[in-house]
């Protein structure tokens, strides 16, 4: 099922989520409803997050990339960075900000240790854009988006923009959760 996906202005998006302690069928769907998701809206990464779930729980799929098609779709559940190095800057997207993209500096190489689905320990390395992509989806978890990262005069020049996706007041290709719709649930 291909679930909304939460915008800039939802309080999940800025909660630190929970660990996964147990693997039972609900997380098995919500792994499989946040592929479907990432898919549709053609995301190269999805925090649980942002289909409103505020577990530890993040998807990284870049193999639609013809230079990364050799990189296996991955699932990562309480993740830990073990190690980060170097510093590169390139222009960085996200589903839950539409229609804003922006520099941002982040570690050029890292290791990460996480859980898969059968809770077992795996460690990996990744570089450059793989590694930009995981330190992207585990801010999520964290409740860090990447505009809090970006340079001064960047926070300026989209400020008005981010009102207008707060509002709900912009237009993307799939569905969305906006901060209105949050508050008139409740
Ligand atoms: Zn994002």
């Amino acid at each position: 099922m291909i679930l909304p996906i939460y915008t800039f202005g939802t309080k999940v998006l800025r909660e630190k989520s929970k660990k996964v302690v147990k693997v039972d069928d609900k997380i098995m769907l919500l792994i499989k409803n946040m592929f479907e998701t990432m898919k549709a809206s053609q995301g190269i990464g999805i925090a649980a997050n942002q289909v409103g779930v505020a577990k530890k729980i993040f998807l990284v799929d870049i193999s639609e990339m013809e230079e990364y098609k050799h990189i296996t779709p991955m699932v990562f559940l309480n993740p830990e960075i073990i190690f980060e190095t170097g510093s590169w800057e390139m222009e960085e997207g996200c589903l839950s900000i539409p229609n804003i993209r922006a520099n941002v500096l982040r570690s050029e190489k890292i290791k990460i240790k996480f859980q898969d689905i059968n809770l077992e320990y795996n460690e990996i390395e990744a570089n450059e854009f793989l590694a930009r992509v995981i330190l992207h989806e585990f801010d999520h978890i964290n409740g860090v988006l990447y505009i809090d990262k970006v340079s001064n005069e960047i926070k300026r020049n989209i400020k008005s923009e981010l009102k207008k996706i707060e509002k709900g007041d912009f237009k993307c290709s799939y569905k969305t959760f906006t901060k209105k719709e949050e508050v008139k649930k409740k």
